[in-house]
């Protein structure tokens, strides 16, 4: 293996670097990043505490890789040129982009260069640097390399506020025509119930993740969700991300379609309703495929195919009930639970005062009683009559509608 290292400042390795580690995703589906991010190719939107758009700057230590899967760009038999920063390089850039006020946090991710420990401990010393010699006290996202000792994790655990392994794919079967170095079930698992076990005995301020790649191996709406529902109940998980697969040149997997955004969009929106909204993957509405339809959001196209379910009645429904309704998200359900008590719901023009989308909600709620459909015929209607599903699952979208949640904080 050998490696071409040609000599470039700290600035020529940051677009090089930061550039290849848009594939760790951290912050919202690629459908919502701006142009203006994607200018700087090194800092990426993500959502902070108060719901607040934060900057992170995002970054590989090194690019060198050991690994040779099929999907990256970093993989180690395609001809591209390889660099490293050393800690010191790497945390004396970073406090600078900080000090002057233009990124808000570090994700801090790397290729396997020599050994998984190896790399790790580059990071490791990065992040030291910051804490101890900068002083730095902000946000990290630090992402743990399948094959990390667990005494290393254990030793970078309290120095950051996030941890994450990539799983990559849903199973051994998928990761083998992604990657033929790395073992889902030996190694990629093992790795997530460590940062899980280290999170159980002293858990970070946000939490541990992992990441899926999207639409390369042939799986399944079904198969991602099913694996993201166990792994929210079984390792607590803050969150499950999904990366749009991206053909990359030189690579074998370069002649392959890439994932759209939008299918994307929709797995985050169904990841939402089982990790918040109280559904399990069986209720989701999915085509003969397995896969969520894209012309609605993963709510409505449940409540579209639920008819019997609706209308929900605003001045009795439970929370739970209040939470399925189209339009209606936590936030709302819990204002209209508790307004409640003081004053019925009488009018339409009540529910938006509680942050509800009334032209989404109305057509499957009654306000004491009466119904308030908008003028334009709801699409359920057609499957409240005749049952047939066919409309949820096989038009095109028309736009991308918005299916209410907080894109929830890094
Ligand atoms: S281990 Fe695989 S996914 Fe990770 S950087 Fe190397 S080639 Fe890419």
């Amino acid at each position: 293996m050998t490696y071409t290292i040609k000599k470039l400042n700290s600035t020529g390795k940051l677009k090089i670097l930061g550039q290849t580690a848009k594939f760790d995703v951290c912050g919202f589906p690629s459908i919502f990043v701006r142009k203006k991010f994607q200018r700087f190719k090194f800092i990426y939107p993500a959502v902070g505490k108060n719901g607040k758009c934060v900057r992170l700057f995002k970054v590989l230590q090194t690019n060198v890789c050991e690994g040779n899967c099929f999907y990256c760009a970093n993989r180690r038999d395609r001809n591209f040129k390889r660099i490293s920063f050393s800690p010191q390089e790497l945390s004396h850039l970073f406090i600078q982009y900080y000090k002057r006020g233009w990124v808000d946090g570090l994700f801090l991710s790397s290729a396997i260069y020599k050994s998984a420990n190896f790399s790790e401990e580059e990071m490791f010393k990065t992040v030291l640097y910051l804490r101890k010699k900068y002083g730095y006290r902000g946000y990290i996202h630090y992402k743990v390399l399948p094959g990390t000792d667990e005494g290393l994790i254990k030793r970078i655990a309290p120095l950051v506020d996030r941890l994450s392994i990539n799983l990559e794919a849903v199973s051994d079967k998928y990761l083998s025509l992604l990657s033929p170095t790395k073992d889902f079930s030996g190694q990629l698992l093992s790795g997530l119930k460590k940062i899980s076990q280290v999170n159980r005995e002293k858990p970070l301020k946000a939490g541990i993740t992992t990441q899926l790649v999207v639409g390369a191996a042939g799986e399944k709406d079904k198969e991602i969700l099913n694996l993201s529902y166990q792994l929210y109940k079984s390792y607590k998980l803050q969150r499950v991300y999904y990366s749009s697969f991206m053909p990359v040149i030189d690579t074998p997997l370069e002649n392959f379609s890439p994932c759209l955004p939008l299918r994307e969009y929709r797995l985050y929106q169904a990841g939402f309703l089982l990790r918040g909204y109280g559904f399990t993957p069986d209720e989701l509405v999915f085509n003969k495929e397995g896969d969520l339809p894209q012309r609605f959001d993963p709510k409505l196209a449940w409540a579209m195919s639920h008819p019997d379910n609706f209308p929900v009645e605003i001045n009795k429904a439970d929370f739970w009930q209040l939470l399925r309704v189209p339009g209606i998200g936590k936030i709302s359900a819990r204002r209209i639970v508790k307004n409640r008590k003081d004053n019925k719901f009488t009018k339409i023009g009540q529910l938006k005062l509680t942050g509800a989308v009334v032209s989404r909600a109305r057509d499957f709620v009654t306000l004491e009683g009466k119904f308030y459909p908008s003028l334009k015929k709801p699409a359920f209607e057609q499957s409240r009559k005749t049952g047939d599903q066919s409309q949820i699952n096989n038009s095109a979208p028309e736009k991308i509608n918005q299916q209410l949640f907080l894109w929830e904080e890094i």
